[in-house]
């Protein structure tokens, strides 16, 4: 099921679908993402938006990218929400295409939130976020009876969040940790997880580029992760847990 806002606009309008795209694999677009792309007047979308995906959107459709610009900073975004609400007061079908699920890592809140309060009706579409997505397409299963009994999604941005992570919760074991946009910290995350007592020796995993046709999958121990995460670019997903061991013989994509 998907939400849909119930307050009336108070102005002709039209209407804003916050769309997860999964993370590359086109053929991982939800049927109802593809019939959203296909129809759409406006698609707002950003980096992690894979061009594969960006093929099936409606030819005739306006494209308005805000990801990164050339120099490199990304679209405030305050100006992101701006956009989504000027094209639904023009009254059009606006999907806003991101990567994985909307509400994961995604600040999809944030631009719902300033749809509300504008009274521009909308709904959400779910995606398969990385965490899922890529370690299928890697073979390592994110539970497992011998391995882990829980999952937790990080944020990298550990700065930037604000908040404190609960390392010590992290670090008890039987548990496999996804940390998103993980590179540039991975030396904290390395040395925070060892110092809250999680073994060196843990099997660890990062997935760049998850289930596109450039996926690579570098694995070894928690005490290798920094070094690993020099030699991968983004996206990457980094994965912490016995349950990466099962990537040598479950991988099954190439
Ligand atoms: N909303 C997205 C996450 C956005 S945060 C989701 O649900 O997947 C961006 C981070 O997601 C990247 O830095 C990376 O850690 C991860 N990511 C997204 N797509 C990925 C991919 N194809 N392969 C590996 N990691 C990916």
């Amino acid at each position: 099921m998907t939400l849909k806002s119930t307050q009336s606009p108070t102005h002709p309008c039209g209407f804003v679908s916050l769309v997860g795209a999964g993370p590359g694999d086109p053929d991982l677009l939800t049927v109802k993402a593809l019939r959203l792309i296909q129809n759409a007047e406006v698609v707002v979308y950003d980096r992690l938006v894979s061009d594969e995906i960006m093929a099936l959107v409606n030819s005739e459709a306006e494209r308005i990218y805000v990801g990164k610009r050339l120099n490199h900073h990304c679209v405030a975004q305050d100006q992101i929400n701006q956009v989504l609400v000027e094209q639904a007061q023009q009254n059009k079908q606006v999907v806003r295409l991101k990567g994985g699920d909307p509400f994961i890592f995604g600040r999809g809140g944030e631009e719902l939130e300033k749809l509300a309060s504008e009274h521009i009706p909308f709904e959400v579409v779910p995606g398969i976020t990385a965490a899922a997505g890529c370690t299928a397409y890697a073979g390592i299963p994110l539970t497992h009876r011998d391995h882990a009994q829980s999952v937790h999604f990080i944020t990298g941005h550990l700065k930037k969040e604000g908040m404190d992570i609960d390392w010590a919760s992290l670090s008890k074991g039987n548990t496999t940790l996804v940390f998103y946009m993980g590179l540039k910290e991975s030396p904290n995350i390395q040395q925070k997880l060892i110092s809250a007592g999680l073994c060196q020796q843990t099997s660890i995993a990062i997935i760049e580029r998850g289930t596109t046709s450039q996926q690579r999958v570098l694995t070894g121990e928690l005490s290798q992760l920094s070094s690993l995460a020099k030699q991968a670019v983004s996206p990457s997903l980094i994965v912490v847990g016995s349950v990466t061991s099962l990537h040598s013989q479950l991988s099954w994509f190439r």
